[in-house]
């Protein structure tokens, strides 16, 4: 169990050039989020989905690990047993970096999922259909191994169990509109609160009540990482 969390969103891929949700431009303007990653979508619009995600997998080829990926690589080096990487990002970058056991709350884009007996496959680069038609081991038909929208997230009861040992909480780069950050630093969430916690974001988010956090940058991650790391060693010495 980990002493710190460093919990991600897409705020942190932004520098590499992967667009964030809310962020004009990119990817996601170009189709109807309900119509292409929302539960049931797989059944109703399979051919756009899997379009969808084949061209955000192919975005990610030539997509490089910034200075804050870099910088938690090495964090994760020193406190191999002290620190945990959760993101919500669905990019590879953090494995680009040379991060190890990183939870993937959201899924994972070069994976793709067997849709009757759940084996992954990770596919790297390629599209869906042309790396693999069918389940090699069932026959079954495959989909991203994506969390849609309304859909189960799995991963957040591993989430929950990294926190309850959690002293310090690092958030970069999450708007809290799907996450609710704030919830993690309710005196009532678990036994031992939390210690300290900083907020990197580029700007305040009307999601998230920035006076619960120890220490609030409002700055780029690559210009913020290198404080947070700063923070990270005093705190684990
Ligand atoms: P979001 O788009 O809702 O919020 C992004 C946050 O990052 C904002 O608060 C913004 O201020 C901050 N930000 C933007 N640029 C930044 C920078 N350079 N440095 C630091 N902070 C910066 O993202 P979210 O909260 O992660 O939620 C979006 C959902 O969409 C998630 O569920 C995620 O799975 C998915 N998503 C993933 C990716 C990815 O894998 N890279 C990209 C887009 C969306
Ligand atoms: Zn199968």
């Amino acid at each position: 169990m980990s002493k710190v969390v460093i919990l991600s969103g897409a705020g942190i891929s932004a520098e590499s050039g992967i667009s964030t949700f809310r962020d004009s431009g990119g990817l996601w303007e170009e189709y109807k989020i309900e119509e292409i990653c929302t539960a049931g979508c797989m059944q109703t619009n399979r051919d756009k989905t899997i379009e969808f995600y084949d061209k955000r997998r192919l975005d990610l080829k030539d997509k490089k690990p910034n200075h804050a990926h870099l910088v938690i690589k090495e964090l994760q080096a020193r406190y191999p047993n002290d620190i945990s990487i959760i993101t919500q990002n669905v990019d590879d970058l953090f494995e680009k970096a040379g991060c190890q056991d990183v939870m993937h709350l959201h899924g994972f884009l070069p994976e793709i999922r067997c849709q009757e007996c759940h084996s992954i496959y990770n596919i790297g680069y390629q599209k869906q259909n042309e790396a693999m038609s069918q389940c090699s081991k069932c026959q079954g038909s495959l989909r991203p191994n994506i969390v849609f929208f309304g859909e189960m997230a799995p991963k957040y009861r591993d989430m929950y169990q990294e926190l309850q040992d959690c002293m310090m909480l690092v958030v970069i780069g999450t708007s809290g509109n799907v996450i609710d950050t704030d919830m993690f630093l309710s005196p009532y969430f678990k036994k031992e609160p939390i210690r300290y916690s900083i907020l990197n974001n580029l700007e305040p988010s009307s999601a998230i009540d920035d006076s619960l956090y120890t220490k609030v940058l409002y700055k780029k991650a690559t210009e913020a990482i290198d404080e947070i790391a700063k923070d990270i060693d005093e705190f684990l010495d």
